[in-house]
């Protein structure tokens, strides 16, 4: 049976299963950092739980995981607001897909597009007053996020000081890369404590500490790739952003490519695929980004995910299993 045949009673029953499963599962990923399933699972009830909405979209309710982005705030550390959200993004998990996502936006204006790694860790802000690193903080709610300043001063590519006086608050993500991780688990087996998960986790975790010292023995680093707002910057688009991001002295990816349509996009997405292994650091698929930044501006986001943006997901590892068929009835 197929998403077509649900009634609206054998879609709110399915709702009341999907919905409580989902956050379950994202309190022990997000607060605990010792996920329950792999991320393909997750992200397979998660994919139907949206198509359900998507046909019954008076079934959708605030609480819902889809309207939400994912994370928590521990009472361990102050509270930040960011003014202006940390969000999620929308997922695509097959070329289809994203050649349908490009394509509704080149029906709207005519773009480029900058292709980027999706790093596997987890994202933070940081908030420069005239140059000077005054605050950083995770995602938590996307509303409100963890003052981790003090841990985020103990990464060697996280400057105190930029190379000119800006006020700005620039946001990226933090991570783990896989040498640091075989490391640190194979050191935690050795002394009896629990493995991570995955690298992620093993960055979040670590960057979530109350002792600062054991956050910098983790060898954690960053790659900046977003501004709360461009006003500051000289830069008008996402690419030339990155280029100036670098010259303030951050640390961004350098794989990043623009695009003018879905066949660079394609060639980009199979060459990354391909060296996925090859990289000191994990990737979980490839983002690609309307270029200018007035019409990312322009086109805005819902309450959960930017419009002019979308994550393309690698397939799951074959290690992994995953139900492929989906179940719809209940
Ligand atoms: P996400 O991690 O899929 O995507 C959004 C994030 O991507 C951003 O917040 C940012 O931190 C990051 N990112 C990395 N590189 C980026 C780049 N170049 N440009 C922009 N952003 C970039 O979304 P999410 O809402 O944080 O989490 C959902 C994910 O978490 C899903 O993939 C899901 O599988 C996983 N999850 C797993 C479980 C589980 O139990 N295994 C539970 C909950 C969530």
């Amino acid at each position: 049976s197929s998403i077509d045949s649900l009634t609206k009673a054998e879609a709110q029953t399915l709702i009341q299963q999907l919905r409580p499963q989902l956050k379950a599962w994202g309190e022990a990923y997000y607060s605990k950092d010792a996920p329950k399933v792999e991320d393909a699972v997750y992200d397979q009830k998660y994919a139907q739980l949206v198509a359900i909405e998507a046909k019954f979209p008076e079934l959708v309710t605030p609480d819902s995981p889809t309207q939400n982005v994912g994370g928590t705030i521990s009472t361990d550390f102050s509270k930040v607001n960011h003014d202006i959200p940390m969000l999620s993004l929308g997922d695509v998990f097959s070329k289809e897909e994203l050649a349908d996502f490009v394509e509704h936006i080149t029906e709207n204006e005519a773009n480029t597009y900058n292709c980027e790694l999706k790093i596997d860790g987890l994202a933070i802000s940081l908030r420069y007053e005239a140059g000077e690193l005054v605050q950083g903080s995770t995602r938590g709610n996307g509303q409100i996020g963890e003052d981790i300043t003090a841990n985020l001063k103990t990464i060697p590519s996280i400057p105190t000081k930029l190379t000119r006086p800006l006020t700005i608050e620039v946001r990226g993500e933090c991570y783990m890369p896989k040498q640091s991780f075989i490391e640190l688990n194979a050191k935690r087996d050795a002394e009896g404590k629990p493995v991570f998960a995955n690298p992620r986790n093993a960055a979040a975790g670590s960057l979530r500490q109350l002792d600062t010292a054991v956050t910098k023995e983790r060898k954690l680093s960053t790659f900046m790739y977003n501004v709360a707002d461009y006003e500051p910057l000289t830069a008008r688009t996402q690419s030339d952003m990155l280029v100036e991001l670098a010259e303030l002295g951050f640390t961004t990816n350098s794989s990043f490519e623009v695009a003018h349509n879905m066949a660079e996009i394609d060639d980009y997405v199979d060459r990354y695929t391909g060296q996925r292994d090859d990289l000191a650091y994990g990737i979980d698929g490839i983002v690609v980004k309307v270029n200018s930044l007035p019409v990312q501006r322009a086109m805005g986001a819902t309450v959960k995910v930017p419009r002019w943006a979308i994550a393309y997901k690698f397939p799951p590892e074959e290690a992994e299993t995953v139900v492929r068929e989906i179940e719809w009835t209940v």
